[in-house]
């Protein structure tokens, strides 16, 4: 987990002092993990050469369209996210539990498969990510019954977060309280300008790596450009939420007709639950080996807009779009606050970004809940 948050200082990394921090972090036995281009999507992938970054990209995003472009700029992350999240790197898509093997008598012995977890740093991590990091981590690793694996990559976890300049026309973190500044949860922060970074560490462990790389002090007026830059990514969002505790609201309108509109719209593809960093809904299932001497017992990925989501005793008991849509955004910005304490929704936008008929949250939910969004 984390260290306690040293008191915070803010250093000038110029940028081809980046390298040095991977150097850094591959020397203190991380595999670094970040934002590169790929098939025309920005996607997390092995680095080891700050080379590699995204530079002089930006991508434009609105309901169901996502474009990279070109532009004129030496920045690297000047663009806002992409399809992943860090859920991936933390409750894998798919993984196994446990197998059951059968041995020469005929007996059946169950053994706990551990997962194969080395360190990771993952760079540039937006502010709304972290939060949504925070609420996986209550809903893995409170309660009684941590999950163990998600408690192994966790324990591994490195984070660079970078303050987000350049929010996409879907974002709307300021709506939810969770950007575009990362406030928590991350070991080092960057905020980037055309030169290189005004850096700060959120952890001991990231205040000593940003001590080793013997940075001077950032300048009254770099520090001033960064805040100026996170506060003009606040106010250019225009999309809203209805406010941020929607519970009252989406349960008085459970009829609402609206939830049947939408429904004509969706395809119950599940790509919205895919792509949130928060979801976490998963299935369980046996793969027998097929001379019947073993098995595999896995979890991955579930939907609340797949059949067997719902399946009990031989009844689908949401079989149509309207109730699997309705079930998802009841529960997304509704029955969470009684779960954990707050929205699961944290405003990254990528349901409506990467919803192939561009279905947008924040006007499902002001339709539904009514009033002009806050
Ligand atoms: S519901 Fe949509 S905007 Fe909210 S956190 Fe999930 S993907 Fe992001
Ligand atoms: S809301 Fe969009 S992304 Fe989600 S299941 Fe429906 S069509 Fe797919």
């Amino acid at each position: 987990m984390l260290e306690g948050a040293p008191e915070v200082s803010r250093v000038f990394l110029p940028r081809v002092a980046l390298q040095r921090l991977l150097d850094a972090l591959a020397g203190s036995g991380f595999r670094c993990v970040g934002p590169r281009l790929k098939e025309g999507v920005i996607v997390y992938e092995a680095l080891t050469e700050t080379v590699a970054l995204p530079q002089g990209v930006h991508d434009r995003q609105a309901p169901g369209e996502c474009r990279v472009e070109e532009i004129s700029s030496p920045r690297q992350f000047a663009w806002a996210n992409g399809p992943q999240a860090l859920k991936p790197f933390l409750f894998a898509p798919r993984e196994v539990l446990w197998r059951v093997v059968r041995d020469a008598e005929g007996r059946l012995a169950f053994r706990e498969v551990q997962p194969d977890v080395k360190p990771i740093a993952v760079i540039g991590v937006r502010a709304c990510d972290l939060a949504a990091l925070a609420l996986q981590d209550k809903h893995f690793l409170g309660g009684e019954y941590p999950d163990p694996a998600y408690a192994k990559r966790r324990e591994n976890l490195f984070i660079v977060a970078v303050h987000c300049s350049h929010p996409a026309a879907t974002c709307f973190c300021v709506s939810t309280g969770d950007g575009p500044r990362a406030t928590h949860g991350f070991d080092i922060a960057l905020s980037e300008l055309d030169d290189g970074f005004v850096a700060e560490a959120g952890s001991v462990r990231g205040k000593v790596l940003l001590d080793a790389l013997g940075c001077s002090a950032a300048a009254a007026e770099q520090i001033a450009q960064a805040e100026d830059e996170i506060a003009h990514a606040a106010r250019a969002q225009s999309r809203r939420l209805p406010g941020r505790n929607l519970r009252d609201a989406l349960f008085a309108n459970l009829e609402h007709p609206r939830w049947e509109e939408v429904a004509e719209r969706c395809l119950s593809c599940g790509n919205c639950t895919s792509v949130c960093p928060t979801c976490f809904c998963s299935s369980e299932s046996e793969q027998p080996s097929l001379d019947g001497g073993d098995a595999e017992h896995s979890r991955e990925w579930d939907s609340c807009f797949t059949r067997g989501h719902s399946y009990i005793h031989g009844v689908v008991v949401r079989s149509d779009s309207r109730t699997r849509y309705r079930q998802w955004l009841t529960h997304k910005l509704g029955s969470w606050h009684e779960q954990y304490g707050r929205s699961g929704c944290v405003g990254c936008g990528r349901c409506v970004t990467w919803c192939p008929t561009g279905i947008d949250i924040t006007e499902e939910a002001t339709a539904i809940c009514g009033g002009a969004p806050l």
